[in-house]
C-alpha cells in the first residue's frame, strides 16, 4: 500500500524515500481515505464549538482509525523504515491550552466512532499557544508555527463576513478531517482571515496588539493580562461564532430547516464561555431572516446546551459593556434584549446578566439561554448545584445534568502503548476497542503470576524508552529502575505543582540526614504557565532550580532526581504516561473540575495518588481504596474554610517544623545560589503569607501517603494487582461512554 503511494508521488521506491517524503506521502493517502468515509448521514448534526481543540499529531491516530495502522507499520519496517521516526517529521499543532482543548479533540474522535453527525467549530491559529523553552532555569516563549504547504488543513472555498464595528473581515474555512475508529469522517471547521501576517511577531511571542487584520488568527489568546489583549479575545470569540453560526444556519438551510425547526437539524455544544456570543449572533441572523425576537431566543434556547469547566471565579468571563461596544455592537441590542427579559423574571440580581458595573457575564447568557447545563466530573456538578451555580440551580433544576469527562482510548491505549493494547488484546479479545467496559475482563487475570508479570515487564519496557526519549531529546540520564512520579498538566497554584516541590525539599533534607529511600525515585514534571502568571512562573523556576541543585549533589543524586521537561504537549503526554508509575493528582479538593490526565495514567497502569477533587473520586469508587492513594482535605472541608475566611498560612508555617524547613529551603542560600532572588522571595512570600490554594494543611498528610506509595511499589507482585485493577476499571472514562450520554441526555441524534 505504501510502496504504491511512494511510487505515485515520487516515482521512488520506499525504500529510497526519506522520511519526510514517506511523512508528506502518507499525509496524503490518509487524507484521501479520510475523505472517501465522510458521511451525509443524520438530519440533525451536533457543532461542538470550542476555542480550543488540543488535538495533536493526527497520522497515527488516522491510520489507527481508519483500520490501516498495522499494515502501514510492517510494510515500513519491511522496507527498513521506523514509524515513530516518521511521526517525527509531523509539527505539534498547539491549538490548546490543557484539559479543556484536549477534551475537545478526544470529543470530535469519539463523536465520529460512534458514528454521530457531528463537527467541530474553531479557529486556525497560526502559532498555536507557545512553545516553552527553559533558559537560565525559567520559561520563555517562542511561537509555535506547525502550518506546511502541505497539511492536514484542507482550504474550503467557503467565506463568511465578520463585521466588527471598526472592520469587516472575511472568514475563510479550513477543514480537517476527524476519522472516526472504523466509522464515519466528521470535519474539524477552523476559520482563518487570508490577511493574518506572521512578521508582525518579534521578541519571542509578543505583537502589536491592535493590527486586528494582521493578528487575529495568529496565537490562542495571547497575553489577556491587559486591556488589549482583552478586546482581541473578544475580536477572536465573535469572528468564531459569526462565521461558525452563519456556516450552521447555510447547512441547515439546505438540508430543509426553515429556520423554525432549527432545533430538528442542530445541536450546538458550547464549550466553556468562550463561544457564548453564537447565542445573541444566532438571535441576531434569525432575526435578519424575518423571526421575532421572541420566538428567535426560543429557538436558540432549543438548540444550545452550555458545558462548565471550572469553578474558579476569574475563570468565568465576565466582558465590559464598553469592550463589546467597542467591538460588537451590533450585539448589544440583543444582549440588553435578553438581560431585560431576565430582570423582568427574577429579582435576584446574582443572575442577571449585566451587573451593576458593567460587565456581561458570559455564564449567565449560557444558563438562561442553553437548555441544558453541565459539569463534567461527579463532583464537580454537584459543586455547581449546591454551591457555585445555587441561584440557577434554584431557577432550572431541570437544566443540570453531569458528563463525567473521557478521554479516547484509540490514542491513550492504542496509539500509545501498543504493548499494553496487545496483551489485553492476548487475555480477552479485541471487543474493548468499541466497548471500554470490557476491559473488565481483566479482573480474572488478578491472581494470574504470568499475567501480573507481562503488566510489569511493559511497564518496565516504556520506562526504558521514555529514558531513551529524554536522553535524546533533552540530554538528560535517568534511571529506569527508579519510581517514576510523574505531575504533568499546565501549571497552576489550584493543580498544586508547588506542594508536590515541597515535598521533594523535604524529601532532599531528609535525605542529607542520613534517611535514604530503599528504591530511587525519579520525580517529572510537564508544565507551561500562562506567560502573564507570573507565580506559576516563579513555582517553574523553584522546580528547575532542585533540578539543578539535586543533581550536582552527589550526597543526593543517587536516591533522587527531578526533571521537568520542556513543552509539555500532547506528543510527550503519549510517551510520558505509559512510562508512569505514579500518577499525581493533587489539586486542592473542589478545585479541579474534573481531570483527563488522572484518566490517562489508570488506564495506562499508573496508580493515582491524589485529593478527593474531580474524577479521582470517581477512580477511587471504581478501583476501591486499596488500589489508589488519596490524601488531604476533602471539597466540604476547603469550601467552609474558605466561607468563614479561617486559613491562616502563617499558623501552619509556625506550628510544623516539616513545613517551616521545606518553605525556608526555597530562599536558602543553595537555592539562591543557583536561582533568581527576586523569584524564590515572590513565591516564599505567597506560601507564607497567603497559600491560597492551601498547601500546608494538606502536606503532613502528602508526606505519609506518598511514602506510603513508595513503600508499596517495593512488593512488585502487590503492586502489579493494583495496576492491573486501575486497566481494568478504566473503562468508565472512555469519551466513547461520554459522548454516548451527552447524545441521549442533551442532542438526541441517535
Ligand atoms: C490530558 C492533557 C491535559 C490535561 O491534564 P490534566 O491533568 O487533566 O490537567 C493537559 N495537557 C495535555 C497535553 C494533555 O494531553
Amino acid at each position: 500500500m505504501v510502496e504504491e503511494v511512494m511510487k505515485k508521488s515520487y516515482n521512488k521506491s520506499l525504500k529510497d524515500c526519506s522520511n519526510e517524503e514517506i511523512y508528506f506521502g502518507l499525509l496524503k493517502m490518509t487524507k484521501e481515505m479520510a475523505a472517501d468515509k465522510v458521511s451525509n448521514e443524520g438530519k440533525k448534526k451536533v457543532y461542538y464549538v470550542s476555542a480550543e481543540f488540543l488535538i495533536g499529531k493526527l497520522l497515527s491516530n488516522n491510520l489507527i482509525n481508519l483500520g490501516v495502522f498495522a499494515d502501514v507499520k510492517k510494510e515500513l519496517e519491511e522496507a527498513g523504515k521506523d514509524i515513530t521516526e516518521i511521526e517525527e517529521i509531523e509539527n505539534e499543532p498547539s491549538l490548546g491550552n490543557g484539559g479543556l482543548g484536549r477534551l475537545a479533540a478526544c470529543f470530535l474522535d469519539s463523536i465520529a466512532t460512534l458514528g454521530i453527525n457531528g463537527d467541530g467549530i474553531g479557529i486556525n491559529y497560526h502559532l498555536g499557544l507557545f512553545q516553552q523553552v527553559f533558559e537560565d532555569r525559567k520559561q520563555k516563549e517562542y511561537p509555535n508555527p506547525w502550518i506546511t504547504e502541505e497539511s492536514w488543513l484542507t482550504k474550503r472555498d467557503k467565506k463568511y463576513k465578520v463585521d466588527f464595528r471598526y472592520h469587516t473581515v472575511e472568514a475563510s474555512l479550513y477543514d480537517i478531517a476527524v476519522t472516526g475508529y472504523e466509522n464515519r469522517t466528521n470535519q474539524l471547521h477552523l476559520f482563518d482571515i487570508d490577511s493574518v501576517d506572521e512578521k508582525i511577531v518579534k521578541d519571542g511571542i509578543a505583537f502589536d496588539k491592535d493590527d486586528i487584520e494582521k493578528n487575529l488568527t495568529l496565537f490562542l489568546y495571547p497575553d489577556d493580562s491587559d486591556e488589549k489583549g482583552q478586546i482581541l479575545r473578544i475580536y477572536q470569540q465573535y469572528f468564531m461564532v459569526s462565521a461558525g453560526a452563519q456556516l450552521i444556519l447555510d447547512e441547515c438551510m439546505a438540508k430543509g430547516s426553515n429556520l423554525h425547526d432549527l432545533a430538528d437539524y442542530a445541536a450546538i455544544q458550547i464549550n466553556d464561555t468562550h463561544p457564548t456570543m453564537i447565542i445573541p449572533e444566532l438571535i441576531r441572523l434569525l432575526m435578519e431572516h424575518g423571526i421575532c425576537i421572541k420566538e428567535a431566543m426560543e429557538i436558540v434556547s432549543n438548540v444550545c446546551a452550555y458545558t462548565n469547566h471550572t469553578i474558579l471565579a476569574e475563570a468565568l468571563e465576565k466582558w465590559p459593556i464598553r469592550f463589546l461596544e467597542q467591538v460588537v455592537p451590533q450585539l448589544m441590542p440583543i444582549i440588553y434584549a435578553l438581560d431585560n427579559e431576565v430582570r423582568a423574571k427574577y429579582d435576584d440580581k446574582s443572575v442577571y446578566i449585566i451587573d451593576d458595573e458593567q460587565r456581561v457575564h458570559m455564564a449567565h447568557i449560557d444558563m438562561h439561554y442553553g437548555h441544558s447545563i453541565n459539569g463534567v466530573a461527579y463532583l464537580h456538578t454537584e459543586i455547581l448545584k449546591n454551591s457555585e451555580l445555587n441561584n440557577f440551580y434554584k431557577i432550572y433544576p431541570e437544566k443540570f445534568n453531569n458528563k463525567t469527562n473521557g478521554i479516547t482510548f484509540r490514542r491513550w491505549l492504542m496509539h500509545c502503548n501498543e504493548e499494553l493494547t496487545a496483551l489485553i488484546e492476548e487475555l480477552i479479545g479485541s471487543d474493548f476497542k468499541k466497548d471500554a467496559d470490557k476491559l473488565e475482563d481483566l479482573g480474572k487475570f488478578i491472581n494470574d503470576d504470568a499475567v501480573l508479570d507481562k503488566v510489569l515487564n511493559i511497564k518496565q519496557q516504556k520506562k526504558t524508552e521514555l529514558a531513551a526519549y529524554i536522553k535524546k531529546t533533552e540530554g538528560i540520564e535517568l534511571d529506569d529502575k527508579s519510581i517514576y512520579d510523574i505531575q504533568v498538566k499546565r501549571l497552576h497554584e489550584y493543580k498544586r505543582q508547588q506542594l508536590n516541590a515541597l515535598y521533594i525539599i523535604h524529601k532532599y533534607l531528609e535525605i542529607k540526614r542520613g534517611n535514604k529511600p530503599s528504591t530511587p525515585i525519579t520525580f517529572i514534571f510537564g508544565a507551561k504557565a500562562a506567560p502573564a502568571y507570573t507565580i506559576a512562573k516563579d513555582i517553574i523556576h523553584l522546580i528547575l532550580c532542585l533540578q539543578e541543585i539535586i543533581d550536582n549533589d552527589p550526597e543526593v543524586s543517587p536516591y533522587i532526581k527531578v526533571v521537568m521537561v520542556e513543552n509539555y504537549n500532547v506528543s510527550k503526554a503519549a510517551k510520558l504516561i505509559p512510562a508512569c508509575d505514579i500518577s499525581e493528582q493533587i489539586s486542592l479538593a473542589s478545585k479541579e473540575a474534573s481531570g483527563t490526565g488522572n484518566m490517562k495514567f489508570m488506564l495506562n497502569g499508573a496508580i493515582t495518588l491524589g485529593t478527593k477533587d474531580g474524577a479521582n473520586v470517581e477512580i477511587g469508587d471504581l478501583v476501591g481504596e486499596d488500589n489508589i492513594y488519596t490524601f488531604g482535605d476533602d471539597s466540604d472541608t476547603v469550601i467552609k474554610r474558605y466561607e468563614d475566611g479561617s486559613y491562616v498560612s502563617k499558623d501552619y508555617y509556625e506550628k510544623d517544623s516539616k513545613i517551616k524547613e521545606a518553605v525556608d529551603f526555597i530562599v536558602s542560600d543553595e537555592v539562591l545560589k543557583v536561582g533568581d532572588k527576586e523569584q524564590l522571595t515572590r513565591l516564599y512570600n505567597e506560601l507564607l503569607n497567603k497559600d491560597w490554594f492551601m498547601t500546608f494543611p494538606d502536606f503532613e498528610d502528602y508526606i505519609e501517603v506518598k511514602e506510603r506509595a513508595f513503600k508499596d511499589y517495593e512488593d512488585r507482585k502487590n503492586w502489579a494487582k493494583k495496576m492491573l485493577v486501575n486497566i481494568s476499571k478504566a473503562g468508565f472514562f472512555s469519551s466513547d461512554r461520554t459522548i454516548a450520554e451527552y447524545d441521549k441526555d442533551i442532542w438526541k441524534t441517535l
